[in-house]
């Protein structure tokens, strides 16, 4: 096998082996078809298939009801900031929103750049964003309430979704996207950048209840009109025809293992082996509470920035990469996503030990 390396990246992030191996088997000639994906048509049949496949697959894993359509689209989850108010949100209506951090933020800025009104109805920021807000009231007429399942730079996530009665829930799943099941009928609709848990960046997944289509305006652009994409999902103009088909892979690999029960249980698992060493003594120090705590992105902080920057320097040269913590927080950050094997998990903690005796 090539050397691979502890690869910790808080996304685009760790791919499964055998994912990249059959990408890499069927790269120059797809499946005997003469030409690679990455050369294909989206209107040949051999995509087409690619295609209908990645949603069925996506259907079954989830468990996502039929008044619901799956669409790969593009622009990231930051183009959904917009989309989600450009769509849902019209004038003379509010929206909710809760901020458990920057990509909330972001979310709740790009939505009033457009003019929007919206409520923040509970927000962390009080302690920096290391938990997930418990007490709140959502507004009964409100257009949606807007959260984020997991916030890839505090490392907090939702541990169970809250019940909005008739408000519609409108979901930021960026960072725990099919890595545990979701109910997904309690959601109107259902976001999520592809590049963490399901495949390489480029694709948007979003998973929207039908009714929602009505409610898109004629006037907004195109791209970011639900109505129009949904009318022929992922093919209203060219598609990331590549990262679909990887997106297709990694869910035929999540199939394989089991489902998402199965890889919640590998994540609980993970996440647990560095958690017990973060809870070990006070040589290292999660910086969330505990109630609030991630299986997917786990920050922690060390003395001293310098004893930091040693840590990650020493990480990189034992070939594990990825473990700095967001610009914007600085200290350490492990990212687990489903890719990330457990050999990783227990190299890491083993060189967490190891680092703990020399430097204390
Ligand atoms: N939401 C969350 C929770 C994220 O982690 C990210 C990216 N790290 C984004 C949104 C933005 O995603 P994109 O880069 O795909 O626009």
């Amino acid at each position: 096998m090539e050397k691979r390396i502890h690869n910790f990246n808080a996304g685009p992030a760790a791919l499964p082996m055998e994912v990249l191996e059959e990408v890499q088997k069927d790269l120059i000639n797809y499946k005997g078809k003469g030409l690679s994906v990455l050369e294909m048509s989206h209107r040949s049949k051999e995509y087409d298939a690619i295609l209908k496949e990645a949603e069925k697959n996506m259907k079954e894993l989830l468990g996502i009801p039929d008044n619901y359509t799956v669409m790969f689209l593009q622009g990231g989850a930051t183009l959904q900031f917009a989309a989600v108010a450009l769509n849902l949100l019209p004038e003379g209506k509010s929206a909710d929103y809760i901020n458990t951090g920057v990509w909330a933020t972001k979310a709740i800025e790009e939505a009033q750049k457009l003019g929007k009104t919206l409520k923040v109805i509970a927000s962390s920021e009080d302690k920096e964003f290391t938990y997930i807000p418990k007490e709140f009231k959502i507004s009964p007429d409100a257009a949606y309430l807007h959260i984020t399942a997991n916030n890839t730079i505090r490392g907090t996530e939702w541990q169970s979704f809250p019940e909005t009665g008739k408000v519609d829930l409108v979901c930021d799943m960026s960072s725990d996207f099919c890595s545990r099941p979701v109910d997904v009928k309690k959601f109107a609709l259902i976001y999520a950048g592809a590049q963490k848990n399901v495949g390489p960046a480029g694709a948007t997944v979003v998973i929207i209840r039908n009714d929602l289509l009505e409610r898109s305006p004629k006037n907004i652009p195109t791209m970011c009109n639900y109505k129009i994409m949904a009318k022929e999902p992922s093919l209203y103009n060219t598609p990331p025809c590549f990262t679909i088909y990887v997106i297709g892979l990694v869910l035929k690999w999540l199939k394989k293992i089991g489902g998402l029960s199965k890889m919640q249980e590998i994540n609980v698992t993970k996440a647990k082996v560095l958690y017990n060493r973060l809870d070990k003594n006070d040589f290292y120090r999660g910086t969330v509470q505990k109630d609030s705590r991630s299986l997917m992105n786990i920050p922690f902080r060390l003395k001293t920035e310098e004893l930091e920057a040693k840590f990650l320097e020493e990480a990189k040269a034992l070939n594990m990469i990825g473990l700095k913590g967001h610009r914007s927080v600085g200290g350490i950050r492990a990212s687990l996503y489903n890719a990330v094997p457990m050999d990783s998990v227990k190299a890491l903690v083993a060189f967490m030990d190891d680092f703990e005796k020399k430097n204390s």
